[in-house]
């Protein structure tokens, strides 16, 4: 591995949360974080993102480590620590539910946040099966929580009943996969969390995922959206690979791809 200790003058803060508690259907996504890196880090490619930025330059990336989470406090209080320390969180999953307490420390550093999230699914279950901290349901508590001006979610094609109208009550921006456009430039004016839901992606391209659903996005539609937001993104995370879903390995390299091109946007600023 050839990535900065140097936390000082480091930029990004790279955490993983190893918790698939609030999964609903398949557990494994705590698997992930060690092997992303292992992906990121892999000879098989270089630390360089397409816009040429150097990652294994060492003033990127702080390795903060992967923790196994005792509870959504815990996620909170260690991303508060980085932001502390003036990183912007890159955290990787575990499951979608990290992402409310990592949002509720990030709200607690900029008065003013917008959310780009990825996914199949709206995740904005007021509570799913009894559990509101369900992995179908951070978006419904950040939004109930007013955490973010404003959210909007891209790829999304499992919408259902309950949560179109979850949807339209907190005033989600859905771009359903049915109505994507070739080109998406994203505009917020606000600082920008970018939450990326793997299985957001088509299972030919990232199979190993809790949720398989069919008909998703390219990996290159997703570096598109990524490259093309036009304000500085604060903070970010990619969740849901579930590497025992992932037989080819393909996946891990796929989330460290996308960890690249994230980490080169929050540079961008
Ligand atoms: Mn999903
Ligand atoms: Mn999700």
């Amino acid at each position: 591995m050839s990535h900065s200790q140097n936390q000082q003058s480091c930029r990004i803060g790279l955490i993983g949360f190893c918790s698939d508690e609030n999964s609903s259907f398949l557990r494994g996504a705590a698997e992930a974080p060690p092997l992303i890196r292992q992906a990121l880090y892999s000879d098989a490619s270089n630390l360089w993102s397409e816009s040429g930025i150097d990652l294994g330059h060492e003033d990127v990336l702080f390795e903060a480590g992967d923790i196994t989470p005792d509870g959504p406090n815990a996620i909170e209080n260690s991303v508060g620590q980085l932001l502390a320390q003036g990183l912007c969180p890159l955290a990787l999953g575990g499951d979608h539910s990290i992402t409310f307490p990592i949002v509720r420390a990030m709200a607690r550093a900029h008065s003013a946040l917008s959310i780009l999230h990825v996914d199949a699914h709206p995740d904005l279950y007021d509570d799913f099966r009894g559990n509101p901290h369900s992995h179908a349901s951070p978006f419904a508590r950040i939004m109930e929580a007013k955490l973010a001006q404003r959210l909007v979610q891209v790829g999304i094609r499992t919408m259902n009943g309950h949560q179109r109208e979850q949807a339209q009550r907190f005033g989600v921006e859905v771009i359903e996969m049915k109505d994507l456009k070739d080109s998406l430039a994203l505009q917020f004016d606000t600082p920008v969390y970018v939450s990326v839901d793997i299985d957001g992606l088509d299972p030919a391209f990232a199979p190993g995922v809790s949720h398989r659903e069919p008909g998703g996005l390219t990996t290159r539609q997703v570096i598109e959206i990524i490259q093309s937001i036009g304000d500085p993104v604060v903070g970010a995370d990619i969740v849901e690979f579930n590497p025992r879903m992932d037989p080819s390995g393909m996946t891990a390299v796929v989330c460290a791809k996308i960890l690249k091109e994230l980490a080169a946007k929050m540079l961008e600023d």
